[in-house]
């Protein structure tokens, strides 16, 4: 190794953790990952398992106040407010709002683009060295209709990723049946989109992704960071039970990253998007493929332990207890997707996407290069971790990131058009 070796600390056992503790840990610095709910214990565990690289359309779109007003009002709707949480959810709302034009949708378009480019080849780099790649399937990522006008509605989804070099295959209801011959008969459009990978373990992947850092030297400790400060030459990073002094450190707490910014005089808008899953058996007649129904926003996923639904987007904070009523309303809907499973809950969970109102996230330095800062992933972390790893890399060792990263930059968020 030419470059010279760091003591660096990583803040957070997430995919964006423990892929850049893999990345740095192989190019040979020492490296301490921390977290005081173990590897994997966030929302890296539960999601949809989607290396979902055609999902560039960012949410903030034009009308989007509209169309969210009607899902929020729509009792079996997949999107929730806690009420009491409004005013401090307010700021992030209108920064959301304020960047929907058509101009910004493009413009966040492809910044996504551009990450979620180099995704699957990080991907499958990440997995070769921890040894999963047969956890990593090549089915691509499935979104199928039952009416017309949810089909032509997506027409701007197509278009950006027609616009962004994402092929897809629009598919009538014969051939959808073909693909999927378990799939309900009121299904009558699909939109395939063949280059997305599938994970069907999300947890034991990561897992596996941590074990090959600490193979390639790094260290992991059940830790909760609570300050961190940069010092002359170097970063100070106190704990609950100790204080470490490194040469970096490497923000990638996910949901939890805002207040560890802040410490750097960064206020960065982040926010939690919850959502939650449930599991169910396997059933006899299954999918090969994540499915997203559209019409009721939830993905059906069929994964290792048995079939996921994934589902909702709530805006509750961080510290608010689980309310799952609403994906369990949902159940009764699978079976217009996949008729006859059963939806037996055998067990269920809430996580938190690490949301920035534009959709993209923080990838940059803080402390004159002595903290890089990766997090606010969103509904797309589990997709460009390994990605993002890539470019934590390139930040701490000062070489060519793998993608540009003026649109990921903190200070946008500071700047005066924003
Ligand atoms: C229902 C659902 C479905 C999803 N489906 C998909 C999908 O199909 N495809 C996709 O790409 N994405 C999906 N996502 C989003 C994706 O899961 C997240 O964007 C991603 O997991 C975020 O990863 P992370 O490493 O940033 O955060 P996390 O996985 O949350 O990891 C952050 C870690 O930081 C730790 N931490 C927090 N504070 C501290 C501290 N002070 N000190 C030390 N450690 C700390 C936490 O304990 C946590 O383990 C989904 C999310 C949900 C909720």
């Amino acid at each position: 190794m030419t470059q010279q070796s760091l003591h660096i600390v990583v803040i957070g056992a997430g995919v964006v953790g423990a892929s850049s503790a893999l990345r740095l840990a192989q190019a040979g610095h020492r490296v301490e990952l921390l977290d005081p709910r173990g590897i994997c214990g966030g929302t890296s565990y539960g999601n949809a398992g989607g290396v979902h690289i055609g999902a560039i359309q960012p949410f903030g779109v034009p009308g989007v106040l509209w169309s969210a007003l009607k899902m929020l009002s729509d009792p079996q709707g997949p999107l929730l407010l806690d009420w009491r949480y409004l005013p401090r959810s307010l700021p992030w709302f209108a920064r959301f709002l304020a960047n929907s034009s058509a101009r910004q949708m493009a413009a966040g378009a492809a910044a996504t683009a551009a990450i979620n480019h180099t995704a699957v080849a990080a991907w499958r780099d990440a997995a070769a060295t921890a040894r999963v790649s047969d956890r990593l399937q090549d089915v691509g990522w499935l979104k199928v209709y039952d009416r017309e006008q949810d089909f032509l509605h997506a027409g701007t989804e197509r278009q950006l990723m027609q616009d962004n070099g994402f092929p897809f295959e629009v598919l009538d209801a014969a051939a959808l049946h073909e693909l999927e011959p378990a799939l309900g008969a009121g299904l009558r459009f699909g939109m395939l989109q063949p280059g997305s990978l599938f994970i069907d373990n999300p947890g034991r992947v990561v897992r596996a992704i941590a074990e090959a850092a600490i193979n390639a030297g790094a260290s992991f400790h059940l830790e909760e960071v609570r300050h961190l400060r940069p010092a002359h030459a170097a970063c100070i990073i106190t704990t609950n039970l100790r204080e470490i002094t490194a040469d970096r450190i490497v923000v990638a707490a996910g949901a939890w990253s805002k207040s560890l910014a802040a410490q750097l005089g960064l206020r960065v808008p982040l926010e939690t998007e919850r959502g939650y899953h449930v599991m169910l058996p396997t059933p006899e007649r299954s999918v090969s493929r994540p499915i997203m129904y559209s019409r009721r926003r939830f993905v059906l996923c069929p994964m290792q332990e048995g079939m996921r639904v994934t589902a909702c987007v709530e805006f509750a904070g961080l510290e608010r207890g689980p309310d799952y009523r609403r994906i369990e309303q949902l159940l009764p809907f699978t079976s217009t997707v996949l008729p006859g499973l059963d939806t037996t809950i055998q067990s269920r969970w809430l996580g938190y996407r690490p949301s920035l109102p534009d959709g993209i996230p923080v990838i940059d330095t803080a402390a004159e290069g002595r903290v890089v800062l990766a997090f606010g992933h969103g509904h797309l972390g589990l997709t460009q971790g390994p990605a993002t790893a890539l470019a934590v890399q390139a930040l701490i060792e000062g070489s060519q990131p793998p993608f540009p990263l003026e649109p990921y930059s903190a200070r946008r968020f500071f700047r005066s058009e924003y």
